[in-house]
C-alpha cells in the first residue's frame, strides 16, 4: 500500500534499524521502546491486522512466528512477551500487521 508507514519500511523506503529480513517479513526496532529489548516484525505484504489473517495470508504470519522465536534466540532473549494489537481500542496505530517483542523487564499481568 503507497501510503502505508510499514509497507515503506519494508520496501526501504523509510530507514530503520533492521534485525532481520527475509522474503516474507522484516523484523526492526522500534522508534519508541516499551523495554530495553523492543522490536517489531511485520509482513512485507500489507495486512491490515491480525485480524485480517486468512486462508490466503497465514503462512506469512506463521512464518514470523518463526522468525520471532530465531530473532529471539540470536538475541539470548529467555523471556519475552508478544502482542500484536488490533484496532484502535487496543492500542493499534499503525495499520499494518505488526508483532511486539518485548523484554529485559519485568512484565505486569493482566497488561494496561
Ligand atoms: P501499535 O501502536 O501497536 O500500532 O504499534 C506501532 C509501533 O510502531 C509503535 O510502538 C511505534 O513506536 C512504532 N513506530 C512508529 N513509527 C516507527 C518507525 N518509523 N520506526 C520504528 N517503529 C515505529
Ligand atoms: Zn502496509
Amino acid at each position: 500500500m503507497s501510503d502505508c508507514l510499514f509497507c515503506k519500511i519494508a520496501a526501504g523506503e523509510i530507514p530503520s534499524e533492521k534485525l532481520y529480513e527475509d522474503e516474507l517479513c522484516c523484523a526492526f526496532s522500534d522508534i519508541d521502546p516499551q523495554a530495553p529489548t523492543h522490536f517489531l516484525v511485520i509482513p512485507k505484504a500489507h495486512i491490515p491486522s491480525a485480524a485480517e489473517i486468512s486462508p490466503e495470508n497465514s503462512a506469512a504470519a506463521a512464518h514470523i512466528l518463526e522468525v520471532i522465536a530465531k530473532v529471539a534466540r540470536d538475541q539470548g532473549l529467555e523471556s519475552y512477551r508478544i502482542v500484536s494489537n488490533i484496532g484502535p481500542q487496543a492500542g493499534q496505530s499503525v495499520p499494518h500487521l505488526h508483532f511486539h517483542v518485548l523484554a529485559g523487564r519485568d512484565m505486569t499481568w493482566p497488561p494496561g
